[in-house]
């Protein structure tokens, strides 16, 4: 800002910078015309002791880079012999009392700051979006107002340094105003990554709870509904000295997930880590915050929590910024996504699908979309294909196992609206491809129609059930459809008639490509008492001979030779696990989630299992339950 404002006063300076500011374009510059040099330093290592400046502008002096100094009063030293060799005028924040403390007494000290005893002095703050304005007095005279175009109070007090120091060189002060209205954004400093009218994306450097306190506060003052923050603390030097401190760094935060450290070349502290901040910030009763060690996953933590409304704040010198590209890149495709399913329809990122499968195993849905209606399903469709983006339909997930990295590209949940729709008619019901099997039999015996009591007991949906052609007592679901209507791979609507369906045991292959609507099942007249005993018949079956933990049904389908859950308990792996996935001991073919198995852990017992059954009965077994998703 002050090698901004010297170069629009006219003075032609070169300058040094440590960050990058489009407005200056280089960080470094070396101009022949001028005679000032300015020149950013910072006390990390202590060469502000080589420095031997006309002037001086110091911001703050406080706690930091613990790791170099044994504590404040080294600080204060390496300054003190700053300000010594400073030749001509200290500026200095007159509101931070370290520095204040410092300078106060020396012969050439211009104080700057808010309070009435600042030889430069800034009232009547008024901040905006993303900017302020403010009244400026010079030892109680008017000089007038300045605007600023980048955010917070910090900026502001930071622009009263520049306008002090820039008036003491004779800069008049309508030079200065006009450079600062100009003056935009260091990368890394306030930068916004994504704005839209339902999200704000921002990156910030800040990574000392000072910092840290103030961008908050600015972010807070744009006045967004919510403020999520991720945070990655910077050297465990700092994490350790300062842990008191971050705890109440974070309270204009309303939900903040801390990663672990950035070393910078540091090696590790036992015991500190980023869930040291975690417990202070908690210990200062903050109930958002939540603790994620790896930094590849802090986008999906963030982005699975955001509401319409939400500003996003990624914190820290290192590079978790990276986690907010990736957030970005990512909102821009779930905004498109909303635009399709509109407002009745709901769109999110990272969901997990072990909240959407029965097994409760599987990572995340990169996009999660819920459509209401089938021209929002076929406009997805489009989409997908126009993007390249892969399209994966999920209905109650009872026959899926979704691996631990989930599952890239976009998952349709089709639910609720059309989807959710069902009606009687004569001896036929139509039902949405999100309708429950199970409310299909309700509906029928409730219109007193029989021959689908079978569908009571399976977790599925009309869609999965179509496409698994899924079966019990004795029966199918094509047995009982009279017609289907879906979308194909461009999104065009078709209906077909049963007689021009192909169909295979478990296997309906139009829908392997192709995207159920709805189906038209076709029961017979019967007698309530009759469909009652048929329902009483299926679950009582269920009950003896299923377990009723979480599981994703029969894992692998029946080999020619003998039924499948028979072979596992005949080689005696009944109650064999693998962490907490384990062989029911109720049936042979169905492996249960004891509570936070993990998808590897199903796998890794599935294969055990094969493995088994081909050395001591030469037998191949084939799973039924549909394998997908990325491995993490
Ligand atoms: C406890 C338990 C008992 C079970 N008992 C039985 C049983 O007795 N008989 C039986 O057959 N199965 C059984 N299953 C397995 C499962 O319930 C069925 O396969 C069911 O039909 C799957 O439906 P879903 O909605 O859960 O589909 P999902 O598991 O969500 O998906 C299965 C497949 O269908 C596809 N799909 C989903 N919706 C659509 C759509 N609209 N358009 C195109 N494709 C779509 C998916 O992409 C996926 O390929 C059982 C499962 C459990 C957990």
């Amino acid at each position: 800002m002050t090698a901004h404002a010297l170069r629009e006063g006219g003075l032609h300076p070169s300058h040094y910078v440590g960050a990058e500011i489009p407005i200056l374009r280089t960080n470094a510059y070396w101009n022949q015309g001028g005679e000032y040099f300015v020149a950013e330093g910072d006390e990390s290592d202590g060469t502000l002791r080589c420095f031997h400046p006309e002037h001086a502008l110091i911001l703050n002096i406080e706690e930091e880079h613990l790791d170099f100094y044994p504590d404040l009063a080294a600080i204060e030293k390496v300054f003190a012999q700053l300000i010594d060799q400073t030749s001509g005028s200290v500026l200095y924040n007159v509101d931070d009392p370290n520095t204040a403390r410092l300078c106060g007494k020396r012969k050439h000290a211009v104080s700057y700051g808010f309070s009435e005893q600042a030889d430069y002095r800034g009232t009547d703050v008024e901040l905006r979006n993303f900017g302020s304005s403010f009244l400026v007095f010079r030892r109680g005279e008017k000089l007038g107002q300045a605007t600023l175009n980048v955010p917070g109070e910090h900026n502001v007090h930071n622009a009263l340094g520049v306008i002090a120091l820039a008036s003491e060189l004779s800069i008049p002060f309508d030079k200065i105003t006009a450079s600062l209205r100009k003056f935009e954004h260091a990368r890394r400093r306030f930068e916004i990554k994504y704005a839209s009218d339902r999200f704000l994306l921002v990156d910030d450097y800040a990574h000392h709870p000072t910092e840290i306190r103030a961008t908050l506060r600015s972010a807070k003052s744009i006045g967004r509904r919510r403020l999520v923050t991720m945070f990655q603390p910077h050297r465990y030097s700092r994490t350790k000295a300062l842990c008191r401190d971050f705890g109440s760094a974070f309270d204009d935060a309303d939900r903040v997930v801390i990663t672990d450290v950035y070393p910078a070349s540091e090696p590790p502290i036992p015991g500190i880590t980023g869930q040291t901040i975690v417990d202070e910030i908690v210990r200062h009763s903050h109930h958002g915050v939540a603790y994620q060690p790896q930094l590849q996953s802090v986008h999906r933590d963030v982005g699975n929590m955001l509401e319409a409304g939400d500003l996003v704040l990624s914190l820290g010198a290192g590079n978790i910024h990276e986690q907010l590209e990736i957030l970005a890149a990512d909102l821009v495709v779930a905004e498109k996504l909303k635009a399709i399913v509109g407002e009745e329809g709901e769109v999110r990122l990272y969901e997990p699908l072990s909240n959407h499968t029965t097994l409760r195993v599987g990572g995340p849905a990169q996009f999660w979309v819920e459509p209401r209606t089938e021209q929002a399903f076929a406009e997805l469709i489009r989409f997908c294909d126009d993007e390249h983006l892969p399209l994966f339909v999920i209905g109650r997930g009872s026959n899926l196992l979704v691996r631990d990295g989930g599952i890239r590209g976009v998952v349709v949940h089709p639910h609720g609206g059309d989807f959710d729709k069902i009606e009687v008619a004569g001896y036929e019901i139509t039902a949405g491809a999100g309708v429950k099997l199970r409310q299909v039999a309700y509906t029928a015996r409730a219109a007193n129609l029989g021959g689908l009591e079978w569908m009571e007991g399976i977790p599925g949906t009309v869609g999965g059930g179509l496409r698994m052609n899924a079966g019990a007592m004795g029966a199918q679901t094509f047995e009982n459809v009279t017609r289907i209507r879906y979308l194909d791979a461009e999104g065009n609507s078709h209906v077909k008639n049963r007689d021009e369906l192909e169909v295979f045991y478990r296997r309906f292959p139009l829908l392997e490509k192709n995207f159920a609507i709805s189906a038209t099942f076709c029961g017979q007249p019967a007698e309530r008492a009759q469909i009652d005993m048929r329902l009483r018949e299926s679950q009582e079956k269920r009950r003896t001979t299923q377990p009723a933990a979480k599981s994703a049904g029969c894992i692998f389908k029946n080999p020619a030779t003998i039924p499948a859950g028979k072979l596992v308990d005949e080689l005696g792996l009944k109650n064999s696990r693998v962490g907490n996935a384990r062989v029911s001991r109720v049936h042979g073919n169905f492996i249960v989630n004891d509570g936070d198995a993990t998808a590897s852990d199903v796998l890794e017992l599935i294969d055990d299992i094969k493995s088994v059954a081909r050395k001591k009965r030469g037998i191949e077994l084939e799973t039924e339950v549909e394998i997908v998703g990325e491995p993490e």
